[in-house]
């Protein structure tokens, strides 16, 4: 019996989740969980996939652990838990794969070089990414690691979609339009497929609403437009961080003000967005519960700025047939989802408020000339399928009937 595991490796936290694989090549959550606090005072749990505690463990004196200690003690509880399977192959979550990948690739020594020369594009994310790559790789040699690009699902966008208006010497040093969210853009679009395969051969816009928070421009399942930028800072406001700014605010900020760029990257990255303008908090369900007006004004803000964001891209897909709902925001809060449809009601979006309280998918009354949906997204799931693939293209097996587009439901 065979597994893959899943790996988001972040600066102080490593997320993971363990896939058994069944007679059909499905793979089937077993656990998930995470490590946080690495660095101060390491935290591990795991979860079934049913979501009972399967483990709980402290490193108090533990914060000269590394990401490869802690990953060497998360594989010994791993091959414990899933008992006779073995695992066949590692997949990580990769925020950048710059201009070149457009799809996963198997990590070998020259990948790492590639993508190490890409830190400086994502220096929050991409060093951690590859601490995780190189710790397996030591821990465990001739394990098949899989690289999965969250900018890998827009690498095809029209080119006029990704060139900012600066001189071109800008645009070939790489300085462009990425977009991120790529894993769950992918995963959303071939969930899509399976629910209603006409609306995902139209025009949709999929908004992945969470602490990070981004649109997509779908036309038939492909990317054509996204609203982050070269940076997750980009677009739609979110938890912290503040979107799309007039770059005339970051000058006077530094000019003017007599701010630092790394004082500037911390208001931007982490004091600004639902945290910066309510004052209170960064998660969108204690604005919910707050009554404060400025909580209120937090949420306005958000739910005006996707509906707007959403306008540009309509205009990039030249009409909309659906728009798709996902992440912590998007799966779960009626309220917000309502706000963005009514803004958008002038397109067509009729809302059905019943079903948009219910569990979906579909929030927009029948006969609606625009569907709104909720899909719950799977990133973890989406590492795995990436994983497995290379595996079974590996080891030479066959793909079961149907193959990768039927493996998510
Ligand atoms: P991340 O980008 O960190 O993965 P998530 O996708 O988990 O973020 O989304 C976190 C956001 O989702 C928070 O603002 C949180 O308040 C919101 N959220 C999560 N669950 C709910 C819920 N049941 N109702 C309303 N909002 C929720």
């Amino acid at each position: 019996m065979k597994a893959v595991v899943s790996l988001n490796s972040g600066s102080s936290s490593i997320k993971f989740a363990l896939f058994t694989v069944d007679e059909q090549g499905l793979p089937t959550l077993s656990a998930g969980g995470k490590i946080e606090k690495i660095g101060i005072a390491p935290h591990l749990e795991a979860r079934s996939a049913d979501g009972v505690a399967l483990l709980e463990r402290d490193w108090a004196d533990g914060a000269a652990l590394t990401h490869a200690d802690l990953l060497r003690d998360l594989f010994a509880w791993a091959s414990d838990h899933l008992d006779d399977h073995e695992v066949i192959a590692v997949g990580h979550r990769v925020v950048h794969g710059g201009t070149e990948f457009a799809a996963p690739r198997l990590v070998d020594a020259a990948l790492i070089d590639k993508l190490d020369a890409l830190c400086p594009l994502a220096p929050l994310h991409q060093p951690h990414n590859l601490a995780a790559i190189r710790a397996i790789a030591e821990l465990r040699p001739d394990l098949p690691q899989v690289a999965c690009f969250d900018t890998a699902f827009h690498h095809d966008m029209p080119a006029v979609a990704s060139r900012f208006a600066l001189p071109r010497t800008f645009h070939e040093q790489g300085i462009r339009r990425y977009g991120f969210h790529g894993l769950s853009y992918e995963y959303i679009a071939r969930r899509l497929a399976e629910i209603d395969p006409v609306l995902a051969s139209g025009r949709v816009i999929a908004a992945h609403l969470g602490n990070g928070a981004s649109l997509c421009a779908m036309r038939a399942g492909k990317s054509v437009d996204t609203t982050m930028g070269f940076t997750t800072l980009d677009g739609l406001m979110m938890g912290s961080r503040s979107g799309s700014l007039d770059p005339g605010v970051v000058l006077h900020l530094q000019m003017q003000l007599g701010m630092s760029a790394a004082e500037v990257e911390e208001l931007l990255y982490k004091k600004s967005g639902l945290l910066g303008v309510s004052g209170l908090s960064s998660d969108m369900r204690t604005l919910s519960q707050s009554g404060a007006p400025e909580a209120e004004e937090a949420i306005e803000l958000f739910c005006w700025r996707a509906a707007r964001e959403a306008g540009g891209l309509i205009a990039s897909l030249g009409g909309l047939d659906a728009i798709v709902f996902t992440a912590g925001i998007g799966e779960n809060h009626a309220d917000v989802r309502s706000r963005i449809c009514r803004r958008l009601a002038w397109l067509g979006v009729e809302i059905d408020e019943l079903a948009n309280a219910g569990d979906g998918p579909r929030i927009t009354v029948p006969d609606s000339p625009v569907a709104a949906l909720v899909i719950p997204t799977d990133e973890e799931r989406m590492i795995a399928l990436h994983a497995l693939d290379a595996a079974k293209r590996i080891t030479g097996t066959v793909m079961p009937v149907g193959g990768a587009q039927h493996l998510l439901a």
